[in-house]
């Protein structure tokens, strides 16, 4: 679904105009596969782009910036 509002991408943490990603409300196994409990948030942003580049993984920006320290 098209995200109807602009939002922070999750996969890399870009911003997400309006209409230009797709939002989803993870589920509890998505939630706790993301550690989505580390931001917490209900609803997940992404750019179309990230959407295909990431697919089937579990990539998120902020795993990154732990990973970096
Ligand atoms: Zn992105």
């Amino acid at each position: 679904m098209r995200n109807r509002f602009p939002g922070k991408c999750y996969r890399c943490g870009g911003h997400v105009p309006t209409g230009e990603g797709h939002f989803e409300r993870p589920s509890r196994r998505t939630y706790e596969k993301l550690e989505l409990a580390a931001i917490g948030g209900r609803w997940l942003i992404q750019h179309a782009d990230c959407a295909i580049k990431h697919r089937g993984t579990n990539h998120t920006y902020w795993k990154k910036v732990a990973a970096n320290g």
